[in-house]
This record gives structure tokens, C-alpha cells and sequence, in this order.
């Protein structure tokens, strides 16, 4: 076909064709004149993708266009978070779901009850209801949430009782400036505390570990950097009782070293300064003391309080003495480490993850009374029955005394981290029970059968996440049209946020892809997608994706295939046309025609649509093939609109 001739059928100039063809992803060259007629077909196809797609961003642009005009029709305002549901926004607005959706569907959003909105879209509909939308401020609701969870967590510490005392461990943070050593202390600390035939045996700890040292244990929150400063910032003060300030005697007090101490002061928490890197010609450590004294930290030999220790994570120096000095700072918090073991145990979460086999898993630190196998367990939003413990070490445990570290298996949701576990009585733990909503975050695979497992295998699964709902809906719709009879698409989860870790661990649990458009994946789920083979298609061209996905359908089919003629068929009437599908009439001229197959649509020598025929009826009865002579109504599955005349033709597609 003549490129002229598609360039006029589009209702475009030549040049503008040729110029868009490689953005569709066909590559014919700039001086093309000719087309192959299938070719032509396809492009016919994503041109129409295309201009769907244009309308698309057109009708959101003039949402966001009035956004960002912030007529403000109302003084009455109500604070969003950044994200919200259709149903949560119902439940702010007091209105019904149904006058929500409704609502969106005059903006042009498709969407359904639990389909998360975003900020901007979410504000423009509260204007159309006469009110002003205010973003939530996260800071302060952080703010909040600590404050709450601390007075909790006070008030739950008050409960112990002096007949049940016991002296517990107490929990050590590190914490300090990048590369100071935070790591490489805590790692040295762990490997040489530890009896060496074990050290090869531990292949996996979960960000806290026990060290014995004279008797006593001491607990260790290995969640350094970062991390820690998340923890400790969030909530992470109210898990440990003593603090290590890591300076590295070469390089001196940085802007962390700052910000560590802040926290420390804030929290009220002991604290030793460790200086590290002492093995270092250029160490010096008078000059640290010196820094620290400029900080108010006053070190003891400078007739201050603080202890400031040198050691080197690299040869070992000093970190035995650090260790004692630990020891020494805790009796000095005897009466706060002091906690009753016969009371319902209370925890605090320091870390969360999906388990592969496990289902969630998280770590708790326990403060007080003793976590053990059964008990029912109320953890933030969370709740289930313990069903087991592993320690550090990853050895299952039948119970966690006060001060452990304990790997815990049997919530049903992943908790958050800073999240308080509760140990509750069984009437107590039924109630709650009743009221919590469990939210569904993922689900776990459950065993599937060997009929499904064929099923399955011609399946293939996606999981999308895109930016704001408008592109979602747009790669939804024309994801759809990438099914074929061989190949079911099944859209296993969607939503509008980063691709994160959960999307990487669900995707390798159900053997799917993950496509992003428009957004971005974090470096833990990229990580991860590498180790575990995940595949991620991230792009901001929605043809790049649909392009890959065909790639993906073609993979799932098996590569090798071959067409096999089936018949023909040539529209005699035509009945009906919506956007997506026709109803059309027609007569058997060769082979058969069968329902649930594969079609070209032929008119004169060109192909102007390739479609599906989902549906047929011989007089008026609904059939699954049609004979040669024989005439039949159709419903074809295409978005070209069909002409009397033209000629579809049936094909299958065999492995060969
Ligand atoms: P973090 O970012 O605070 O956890 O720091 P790391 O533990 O990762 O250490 C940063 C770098 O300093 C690494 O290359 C370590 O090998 C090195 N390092 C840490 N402690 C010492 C030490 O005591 N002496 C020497 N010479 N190097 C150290």
C-alpha cells in the first residue's frame, strides 16, 4: 500500500505519518513510499491507540489545567492525604460512592470503589462539591502518629507489676555520619561475640542481634545509617535505651554526626561517643573531643559527661572495653531496663518483610513481659496468632524474653515499622478482631491445581502501576486489545504509586510482569527484580509497553506459530457500531467461520483491520461456526468500522 494513500485513510499529511511511524514503533524510513499491506493494518491499529490516547491526556490536561487555575468556589475545606480511594473520599464527603463515581465520570475517570485518586484529581471534585481541598501535611501527621504511638507505648510500659521484675537486655542503637563505620562496628561486634562455628551457620538476621558479654546480653539494632536514623526518628527512640555516636577520628563531626545527636538529646537516650578509625595515621581523636566539646557534648577527660571511647572497627581496638562501658551505662538505667516477665509481652516493630514462604514477617523487639507460640497478637493495624518465632540466629524459638530480638510469623498484614505489638486476651483479641478491617495489601498464593496450572501457563499476568489514574485507565484499555484466544491477560493489581518491593515479591510469586507507565521503581525493587528475575518494563511512551507486552503475549504462546486458513466471510449488512466492536451480517464464501477466532478484515486487496470475532448467531441462534454458504451474524471484536463488501477473513494461529 502506498504511504500516501494510509497518510489520507488516517486523515494525516505524508509527512506527519512518516514522522510519527517510528514513535508507534514501526520503522519504514523517511523515504518509504510503500508499505506491506499487514503492516499498513497494524499501523492503522496503533493510530488508533494513538488518537485515544491524545483524547485521553486532552481531557485530563483540562483537569489539571483548571487545577492549576485553583478556582476556589468554597471556604470549606477538607485535608487529603496524597493518595485516597474513591470510597474513603466518599466516606470524607459523606456522600454515596455511586454520586462519587459519577461524578468522575463527568470529569472523564473511570473508576471504580477502590481505585486510589490522586491529590490533584481528588481536589477538583471536592471543588465541584463546594469544597476546598488542602493536602494533608505529613510531617505533622507523622508528627502526631508519634506522639501517639509514644504516649501508648508509656502508658502500656506502666502497666508492669513489681512481683514479676526481671532485668532485661538493654537495646543499643549505632548511629553517626555515613561511612564513619556504623556497619563495620556492628559487624565486628557480631562476628566476634559469636562462638565461630556458628558465625558460618547464620545466613540470615533481622536487623537486631544479641551479644553475650560477662553473663549479661546486650541487644543491638543493626539497622545502621539510614535506617536508623528512620527508625529512630519515627518512633526508634522509645525502642532503644542507649545510643553509640560513631565519629571517625580522620574525618570529624559531620552534618549527621549533628543530626544524630539531636535525636539522642531529644530522646533523653545515654549515650557513649565511639571514635572510630583510630588505626588511621591521620586519626585524631583531640581534635573529635574538641569538636564535641564546641557542641556543648563535653567529653569526661575535658571535665565533662560524656564518654568518648577510641576504638577501630578494622583491628578490634577498643571495641571490648566499648562493650563493658555499655554494660556500665546500663546499670546506671537499671530501674528502666527493669520490666515484668509475667505481664501479656509488649514489642515494638524495627522491621517488616514479605517471606516468600512465611507470608509476613516482621521484627520485634520485646520490652516487656515475654512474647511466646499461640498468643494472639494485636501489631498496629494487624492481628493474628503467633504461630512462630525465630531468633537472630534463625532458629525457631518457643518464646521471647524482655530485651529479644524476635523474628515473628502469623499477622496477617505486614505491620510498619515502629508499629506496637500487644499481646491480647482472647475475648479482648476476638472483639478487636471483629471491628479491624483487614486490608488487603496482597494475597498469598494459595496451592493451585493441575487444571489451573494448564490454565495458568497460557495466562499472562501484569501488574500496573502508573502515575495518576488517567494513564492507567488509558494502559488498561489498551492492554485489553492485546489479548488473544491463545493468550488471556489477567491484570493481577494496579495501582498509582512507585513500583516498591511488595509489587516485585507478588509479581515473582504469580509469575508476572510488572509494567510501569510513568512510574518510577525504587532501588529495593529493582534489586530485588534482578535477584529474583522479575521482569519490569518502565516507560513513559505507552507504546513502548504495549510493544513489550505484545513481545510478553507472543512469549506466553510459545514463539512458534503458524497461521492456518480458516474461511471467509463477506459482509453483506452491517448493524451496529460502538468504539470497540460491530455488529455485522454476512455470507460463508469459503472454509468456515468459527466463533472465538482470530480475523483480518479485507477490503478489496487491502487489509484495513485485524480483529476477533467474539460472538455469531444463525438464525437468531446463537452458534460457534457457520458453514460455507451459510449466512451469519457476527460480532466483531475490532475497532475499524466494517463496510459492506468488505471480506473477513478467519484464521488460527497453531504452534508449529
Ligand atoms: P557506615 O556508613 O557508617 O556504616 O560505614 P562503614 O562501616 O560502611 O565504613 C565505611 C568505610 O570505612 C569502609 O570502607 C570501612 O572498611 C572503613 N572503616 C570502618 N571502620 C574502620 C576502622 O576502624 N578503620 C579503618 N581503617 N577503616 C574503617
Amino acid at each position: 500500500m502506498n504511504i500516501s494513500e494510509l497518510a489520507r485513510k488516517l486523515k494525516v499529511t505524508t509527512q506527519e505519518l512518516k514522522e510519527k511511524l517510528p514513535e508507534l514503533g514501526f520503522d519504514i524510513g523517511l523515504r518509504a513510499i510503500q508499505i506491506p499491506d499487514e503492516q499498513a493494518a497494524r499501523v492503522v491499529q496503533a493510530w488508533q491507540e494513538y488518537k485515544n490516547q491524545e483524547e485521553k491526556k486532552k481531557k485530563f490536561g483540562e483537569i489539571q489545567e483548571r487545577l492549576a487555575k485553583k478556582e476556589v468556589i468554597s471556604d470549606k475545606i477538607l485535608i487529603l492525604p496524597s493518595i485516597i480511594t474513591v470510597h474513603d473520599l466518599a466516606k470524607k464527603l459523606n456522600f454515596s460512592v455511586a454520586k462519587v463515581i459519577q461524578q468522575l465520570m463527568n470529569n472523564g475517570v473511570l473508576a471504580t470503589i477502590n481505585d486510589n485518586l490522586d491529590f490533584e484529581i481528588a481536589a477538583i471534585l471536592l471543588e465541584q462539591f463546594g469544597y476546598k481541598a488542602q493536602k494533608e501535611n505529613v510531617e505533622e501527621k507523622e508528627k502526631k502518629e508519634e506522639t501517639i504511638l509514644k504516649e501508648k507505648l508509656q502508658n502500656l510500659l506502666a502497666q508492669d507489676k513489681k512481683d514479676g521484675s526481671t532485668l532485661r537486655a538493654p537495646i543499643v542503637v549505632v548511629m553517626g555520619h555515613i561511612d564513619h563505620g556504623k556497619t563495620s562496628l556492628l559487624d565486628y561486634i557480631r562476628q566476634t561475640q559469636i562462638a565461630a562455628k556458628e558465625a558460618g551457620a547464620i545466613t540470615q538476621h533481622i536487623g537486631a542481634y544479641e551479644v553475650i558479654k560477662k553473663n549479661r546480653k546486650i541487644t543491638f539494632i543493626d539497622t545502621p545509617g539510614h535506617e536508623a536514623f528512620k527508625v529512630m526518628r519515627g518512633r526508634g527512640g522509645q525502642v532503644a535505651d542507649l545510643a553509640i555516636l560513631v565519629v571517625a577520628a580522620d574525618d570529624g563531626v559531620q552534618e549527621q554526626t549533628v543530626e544524630s545527636l539531636k535525636i539522642i538529646q531529644k530522646e533523653s537516650l545515654p549515650f557513649i561517643v565511639a571514635i572510630n578509625k583510630i588505626d588511621k595515621p591521620d586519626a585524631n581523636p583531640e581534635k573529635i573531643k574538641k569538636q564535641l566539646a564546641e557542641l556543648n557534648v563535653t567529653p569526661e577527660d575535658w571535665g565533662g559527661k560524656t564518654i568518648c571511647h577510641p576504638v577501630s572497627a578494622k583491628t578490634g581496638q577498643g571495641v571490648d572495653e566499648l562493650l563493658d562501658l555499655i554494660l556500665i551505662l546500663a546499670d546506671l538505667e537499671k530501674e528502666k531496663l527493669t520490666v515484668d516477665q509475667k505481664r501479656p509481652a509488649v514489642g515494638t516493630i524495627i522491621e517488616a518483610h514479605l517471606d516468600k514462604g512465611k507470608g509476613p514477617a516482621a521484627t520485634a523487639i520485646i520490652h516487656t513481659g515475654i512474647l511466646r507460640v499461640g498468643d494472639s497478637v494485636v501489631v498496629g493495624e494487624s492481628f493474628g496468632k503467633i504461630r512462630a518465632l525465630n531468633d537472630w540466629r534463625n532458629k525457631e524459638v518457643r518464646e521471647a524474653l524482655p530485651g529479644m530480638p524476635v523474628e515473628i510469623i502469623g499477622v496477617k498484614n505486614m505491620p510498619k515499622v515502629g508499629d506496637i505489638l500487644e499481646v491480647k486476651d482472647e475475648k479482648e483479641f476476638n472483639d478487636l478482631k471483629k471491628k479491624t478491617k483487614t486490608k488487603k495489601y496482597f494475597k498469598i498464593s494459595e496451592k493451585i491445581t493441575k487444571e489451573e496450572e494448564e490454565k495458568e501457563k497460557n495466562t499472562l499476568k501484569l501488574i500496573l502501576k502508573a502515575d495518576v489514574l488517567g494513564s492507567l485507565e488509558a494502559l488498561i484499555e489498551a492492554i485489553q486489545k492485546l489479548e488473544t484466544p491463545e493468550v488471556k491477560i489477567k491484570i493481577i493489581k494496579k495501582g498509582l504509586s512507585m513500583i516498591n518491593e511488595i509489587d516485585v515479591v507478588e509479581a515473582e510469586k504469580s509469575a508476572a510482569i510488572i509494567i510501569g507507565f510513568n512510574a518510577e521503581q525504587n532501588n529495593e525493587a529493582k534489586k530485588s527484580a534482578l535477584e529474583k528475575g522479575v521482569k519490569i518494563f518502565v516507560s513513559k511512551i505507552i507504546y513502548d509497553l504495549l510493544d513489550k507486552i505484545k513481545e510478553e503475549v507472543k512469549i506466553t504462546r510459545g514463539e512458534k506459530i503458524k497461521e492456518v486458513f480458516v474461511g471467509r466471510l463477506k459482509i453483506l449488512a452491517t448493524f451496529r457500531r460502538l468504539s470497540d466492536f460491530s455488529i455485522i451480517g454476512g455470507r460463508v464464501i469459503e472454509g468456515k467461520i468459527t466463533n472465538r477466532s482470530k480475523t483480518r478484515v479485507w477490503r478489496e486487496k487491502n487489509i484495513v483491520g485485524e480483529g476477533f470475532i467474539s460472538g455469531m448467531q444463525v438464525n437468531k441462534k446463537e452458534v460457534d461456526e457457520a458453514r460455507e454458504n451459510e449466512e451469519c451474524g457476527v460480532k466483531y471484536r475490532g475497532s475499524e468500522e466494517i463496510k459492506v463488501g468488505d471480506i473477513l477473513e478467519v484464521y488460527k494461529e497453531e504452534k508449529s
